[in-house]
């Protein structure tokens, strides 16, 4: 299969400058959970590049629980993250629900996230598979290593080789946390696959004052980047905020997980 690592070198996913794979250093990525307004995603912007962060993240569309909660500003909100974007420098990732949006998306987006949630919807797969453009492809909260390395490769099937994976908890017995995170997935896909694999410990902890642990473990069981939910003002947020760390604790994780260690 084509998600096998065989004799492939490893796959380096470049997006704009950014490099993420095989040996380049890690990336941190962070962001709102959800864009909310064009104040808050442009804050968020400068809070992600002053902490180190190398792309934006910040969701559009959100596959809500509830279907009375907050939704998501759509592309009029994927206009502004793109804007908060460039205006620091800094690429985009932002989830993509539904097939028909795909291509609308990938105007604005330089990385379409497929969600925990969509993970095995073939046909949103096989839609993204048909652009050039890189997918963040999260394992889903019920689903094996096989079953998450099987819906890559229907992106890899398509034509589009710019594929991310990345943990970020499944379900397991334990409540204490929100999901439970499986580095061990780390692990297990950087030996088979050639993709740059990173890992989301926002959605898994469920709690900000978790987060910083987890990313520490993360990079020690050798992700190729953190991807990790801020919020200029979390306890107001519309989405996630319990597990968003504020800007000043997410420049915090940016000097202790990217700075090397002091000789
Ligand atoms: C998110 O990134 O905000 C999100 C909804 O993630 P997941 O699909 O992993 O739950
Ligand atoms: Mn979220």
């Amino acid at each position: 299969k084509l998600v096998d690592r065989g004799d492939r070198p490893d796959t380096v996913v470049q997006i704009g400058d950014v490099r993420i794979g095989g040996d380049e250093p890690p990336v941190l990525i962070a962001g709102p959970c959800s864009v909310e307004s064009r104040e808050q995603i442009f804050e968020s912007a400068r809070g992600v590049r002053e902490a180190g962060g190398v792309m934006l993240r910040g969701g559009c569309f959100k596959p809500r629980t509830l279907p009375y909660d907050f939704q998501g500003l759509g592309f009029e909100g994927l206009t502004m993250m793109h804007e908060a974007g460039r205006a620091n420098g800094l690429p985009i990732v932002t989830e993509v629900l539904h097939p028909r949006d795909v291509e609308a998306v990938a105007r604005e987006a330089d990385v379409l996230q497929i969600g925990a949630r969509n993970m095995q919807n073939f046909e949103l797969l096989k839609e993204v598979g048909r652009t050039q453009t890189a997918v963040l492809l999260k394992r889903g909260m019920s689903s094996s290593i096989d079953e998450w390395l099987a819906a890559a490769e229907y992106v890899l099937a398509g034509g589009n080789e710019r594929v991310i994976l990345c943990e970020r908890g499944i379900r397991t017995f334990e409540t204490a946390t929100r999901n439970t995170l499986d580095l061990s997935a780390v692990v297990v896909a950087r030996e088979r696959t050639h993709l740059p694999v990173i890992v989301d410990p926002s959605h898994a902890a469920g709690a900000r004052r978790w987060v910083p642990a987890l990313c520490r473990a993360a990079l020690a069981a050798g992700a190729h980047g953190l991807i990790v939910e801020a919020h200029p003002d979390p306890d107001q947020a519309l989405s996630d905020g319990p597990q968003s760390l504020t800007l000043e604790a997410l420049a915090e994780l940016g000097r202790e997980v990217l700075s090397p260690v002091a000789a």
